[in-house]
């Protein structure tokens, strides 16, 4: 690999990290409460720097648009303990969302097509 190469892969990466949580959120319209549940996300109600969400389950809260939050991080790491059960996230979103981390192993090529299919593409 050729120095130049890998400079471009790290800024990728820093890019990476860098990712709104409102772009995370507008894609996979999925939300993790603070105990680790998945919500599904109905409404996204945008105001400058803050969001209202409204969740599946009827429920209403403020967020900020930080990339470094807690939500942001859990998102981006697609991690979870388990499933709102009135929200009903379909299983084919679960995939989606968790298709990374269970299949890390089958190599990075996967990763990099499942995160701009699904999570960082604009
Ligand atoms: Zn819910």
């Amino acid at each position: 690999m050729n120095p130049k190469e890998t400079v471009k892969k790290q800024i990728k990466k820093y890019y990476r990290k860098r990712v709104e949580l409102f772009r995370l959120i507008d894609k996979i319209k999925l939300w993790p409460s603070r105990k680790g549940v998945l919500h599904g996300i109905k409404i996204i109600d945008k105001m400058g720097d803050r969001a209202r969400i409204t969740t599946h389950c009827n429920k209403t809260f403020m967020v900020t648009n930080s990339r470094n939050s807690r939500a942001a991080r859990w998102l981006r790491n697609k991690w979870f303990e388990g499933v709102c059960t009135h929200c009903a996230v379909p299983e084919w979103k679960l995939e989606k969302y968790s298709s990374t981390r269970f299949k890390r192993h089958y190599g990075s090529l996967l990763l990099n097509t499942d995160e701009k299919k699904g999570f960082v593409e604009n």
